[in-house]
């Protein structure tokens, strides 16, 4: 397995594989993998001859008062990971290997940019397109792999690809989750023991709200905010917790059948912020 640092050096790499007819998927991760992101990595290799990983924690993504500093570093342990894998290439860029010190351009989200975490995190989609236009022009790929998980960032990055004509096909991966329901991420690190314990109450409340729409609840608003209290209860701190349509990405108040949604929910317990959704179609 291949480690790039640089631009020149994943480019060369990248013109290798292809001169040799492979086709290549590109993961994009922030590292410290968890199964999470190596469940990306196998569905990658069921559908590309080589597989390519990128590892930087991107800091055009976050707020001045988020955690890059202290979001969990462990490149080793990272690469031998993929290693087992059999992933091919690695790209592991520092900052200035990807972004130029100064920058003039910006790309600019819209309405799909407003509501869940666009909502309460400014600048932290445009961002990301910032790092995964930078990622796709870079590793040109044939196909990258996102996780359900983060599900408002595959639907802005699937408008991108469409909107700037991207040759990239994008697969979205359904989340991996840990024996008690708690989606994996890397920031999971950050729990006590105690908040850990708690944390799989999102999800539960999140599959208790599925399971009434299912039983025919239609404007779930009420029943929503009742497990907002109860989360509260419980010692979250809700930053959102609703139905939005899949396609626009808006509050859905009245559901449609044969509409598509995503009941998704975003919880503080302690310094650590959970994300977590579940797609519906009904
Ligand atoms: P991150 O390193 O957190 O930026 O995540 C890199 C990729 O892994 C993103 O496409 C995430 O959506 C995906 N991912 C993170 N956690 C999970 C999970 N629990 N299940 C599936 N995919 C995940």
């Amino acid at each position: 397995m291949n480690v790039c640092r640089t631009v020149d050096e994943i480019r060369a790499e990248i013109a290798s594989l292809k001169s040799d007819g492979k086709s290549v998927a590109l993961v994009p991760t922030m590292g410290a993998l968890h199964d999470g992101h190596l469940r990306l990595i196998r569905e990658a290799h069921e559908h590309a001859d080589e597989v390519v990983v990128s590892i930087f924690v991107n800091p055009a993504q976050f707020g001045p008062n988020e955690d890059f500093d202290s979001y969990p570093r462990e490149l080793e342990q990272d690469l031998e990971k993929c290693r087992k894998e059999n992933v091919s290439v690695v790209f592991a860029p520092n900052r200035d290997d990807v972004y130029d010190e100064e920058s003039f351009l910006k790309i600019e989200i819209g309405t799909l940019n407003k509501h869940m975490c666009g909502g309460s995190r400014p600048g932290f989609f445009e961002g990301i397109l910032l790092i995964v236009n930078k990622l796709f022009n870079i590793t040109t790929p044939d196909l990258a792999l996102f996780g359900q998980k983060d599900i408002q960032q595959f639907q802005i990055i699937s408008r991108m690809v469409m909107e700037f004509n991207h040759a990239v096909q994008l697969k979205m991966v359904p989340i991996v989750r840990a024996s008690d329901g708690l989606a994996l991420s890397s920031r999971n690190a950050y729990l006590s023991a105690e908040e850990r314990l708690t944390a799989p109450g999102l999800y539960r409340c999140l599959t208790y709200i599925e399971k009434q729409i299912r039983d025919g609840v239609d404007e779930p608003g009420l029943l929503i905010s009742h497990q907002t209290s109860e989360l509260e209860a419980k010692g979250f701190r809700i930053d959102y917790l609703g139905m939005f349509s899949l396609k626009t990405l808006q509050p859905a108040e009245t559901l449609v059948a044969g509409e598509n949604y995503i009941l998704a929910g975003a919880a503080w317990l302690g310094e650590t912020r959970l994300i977590d959704n579940i797609l519906i179609e009904l």
